[in-house]
């Protein structure tokens, strides 16, 4: 059993009566551990020693942030196979991938260290020696609260860019997957960063949110998961004209066009539909396939899906894990089952695996209805919807008509085409050939209803950070 804390203050804080929730080996569905929740006590004191972290470490200088930041890095590397098994036992993601995210989350302090050297402001000469000097600086403490699809990653999204900018940060982990956010706080508290600059927390969280966000000790939120949830949460920041960054749900389209390197696609786009059981928030959904190679891609992909290998995400060979939560389990059902009803073709799975943990089998649906729930709803499992398409306008009108904009894909040889598509479709982030759409240097968030304000880059940094302008005469 592994039991997880609240590290307020720079303080251990467990038992004495607080309440505390079932940690789920989804693999099992077992009780694997214990996660306490704050009391209401427990969040004030975070809000006073935020209020307290954000003035000491705003005053620490660039360098000094910079070499903590790296330290935390370099401890996170250390704990990073220890970090990953925690996120496999919690969330279910092969453990591979658990141990490459972990990287990843140090690779992105590493770079936010070097960014925070790099926050310059400018002077506009004025004639007669008067001057306008535009400064940068931190926003305040911020609270974030992140999903559990990447326990690590998420959370290093909420606080890296603000601890480089000098904010404070207090933040919630999901409680499904609390040790490995919890363990990434430590290594900042470890590394130097005030206890009151990184604080974690946990409990109910409408009730955390409420407190957190009631509080004008916070002045910014930022926040993963739902559209529906970032949308309470931005409506709870306005009341406090709280700044906001919403990193939130999409519903990501594939653009396959005849003149593309289709095996190159199948290949690419198949394990990164099934990757972490395609809980995934920019996870290719609706495959938009040009008719002439339709035929070849929708048997391609069957062929490569029926070769993905489920298991426990403890077993080196497994390729996909369970889904994180039995929630989840329902909602593929109830979707894949809603799509038959209006037509699709169930290609290949469509069902749970077993009975014992939160398997679902990896899952191709084609020919599906614009009406079916599934083509409006991110599905937020391991499941592709394979349409076929007339052409170019009709792909990007498709691309277009839903209201999320996270990522999008396309598969082309077409320099022309590529442009357009970097114009014209609506997204945060475009992948053209390739399925990455994320880098640690690189911004990373949606338009329309998949949110606003970016992660990562040196937009994550900004994110956090107000203008103050100073009028010299
Ligand atoms: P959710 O939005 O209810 O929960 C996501 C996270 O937000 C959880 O960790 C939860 O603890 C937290 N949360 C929920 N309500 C909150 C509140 N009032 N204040 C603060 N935090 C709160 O989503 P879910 O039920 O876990 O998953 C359902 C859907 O959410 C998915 O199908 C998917 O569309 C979306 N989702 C998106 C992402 C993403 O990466 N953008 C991540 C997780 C879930």
């Amino acid at each position: 059993m592994t039991d997880t804390h609240l590290l307020i203050a720079g303080e251990t804080l467990s038992g004495d009566g607080r309440d505390t929730a079932d940690v789920l080996d989804p693999a099992t569905g077992e009780a694997i551990g214990q996660v306490t929740h704050a009391t209401t006590g427990d969040l004030d004191r975070a809000l006073e020693a935020a209020a307290r972290g954000f003035k000491a470490w705003r005053g620490t200088g660039a360098d000094q942030r910079a070499a903590i930041l790296t330290k935390a890095a370099a401890l996170i590397r250390e704990r990073a196979n220890e970090i990953g098994a925690a996120i496999t036992r919690e969330q279910g993601k092969p453990i591979k991938e658990a141990v490459g995210e972990t990287i990843y989350c140090a690779m992105l302090l590493e770079f936010y260290a070097g960014e925070c050297k790099r926050i310059y402001g400018r002077t506009l000469v004025r004639p007669a020696g008067s001057r306008v000097e535009v400064q940068y600086h931190p926003v305040g403490p911020v609270a974030g609260f992140a999903a559990w699809n990447f326990p690590a990653l998420n959370v290093m999204r909420k606080i890296g860019g603000a601890l480089a900018a000098g904010c404070s940060t207090i933040v919630k982990p999901s409680e499904e997957t609390p040790s490995a956010g919890l363990a990434l706080v430590q290594a900042l508290v470890d590394a130097g960063v005030p206890g009151d600059a990184a604080q974690c927390v946990f409990g109910v969280p409408d009730e955390v949110s409420r407190h957190l966000l009631g509080s004008p000790v916070i002045r910014k939120v930022t926040f993963t998961g739902s559209t529906a949830v970032g949308k309470h949460l931005a409506r709870l920041a306005a009341d406090d004209l709280k700044i906001a960054t919403m990193e939130l749900g999409g519903h990501a389209p594939v653009l396959v066009f005849a003149d593309s390197d289709i095996d190159k696609a199948l290949d690419t786009m198949v394990a990164n539909k099934y990757r972490n059981a395609g809980q995934v928030c920019v996870s290719p959904t609706r495959f938009l396939v040009e008719e002439p190679v339709f035929e070849k891609f929708r048997d391609g992909f069957v062929e490569r899906a029926k070769a993905v290998t489920v298991g426990n995400g403890m077993d080196k060979d497994t390729a996909m894990g369970p889904m994180a939560s039995a929630r989840g389990l329902e909602r593929m059902e109830s979707l894949i089952g809603d799509a038959k009803s209006h037509g699709a073709n169930l290609l290949f799975g469509g069902e749970r695996i077993g009975n014992q943990g939160f398997f679902h089998q990896p899952t191709v649906l084609s020919e599906v209805s614009q009406e079916a729930e599934i083509m409006n709803e991110e599905p937020f499992g391991p499941v592709a919807i394979l349409n076929p398409m007339a052409g170019e306008d009709a792909m990007i009108e498709e691309a277009n008509r839903l209201p999320y904009g996270l990522a999008a894909y396309a598969w082309t040889s077409d320099p022309a085409r590529r442009r357009r598509l970097a114009a014209e479709v609506e997204a945060g982030m475009l992948a053209i050939d390739t399925g990455g759409v994320s880098a640690v240097d690189a911004p990373f968030g949606g338009v329309k209803w998949s949110g606003y304000g970016s992660e990562d880059g040196r937009e994550g940094v900004m994110a956090c950070m107000v203008p103050k302008a100073i009028h010299e005469g």
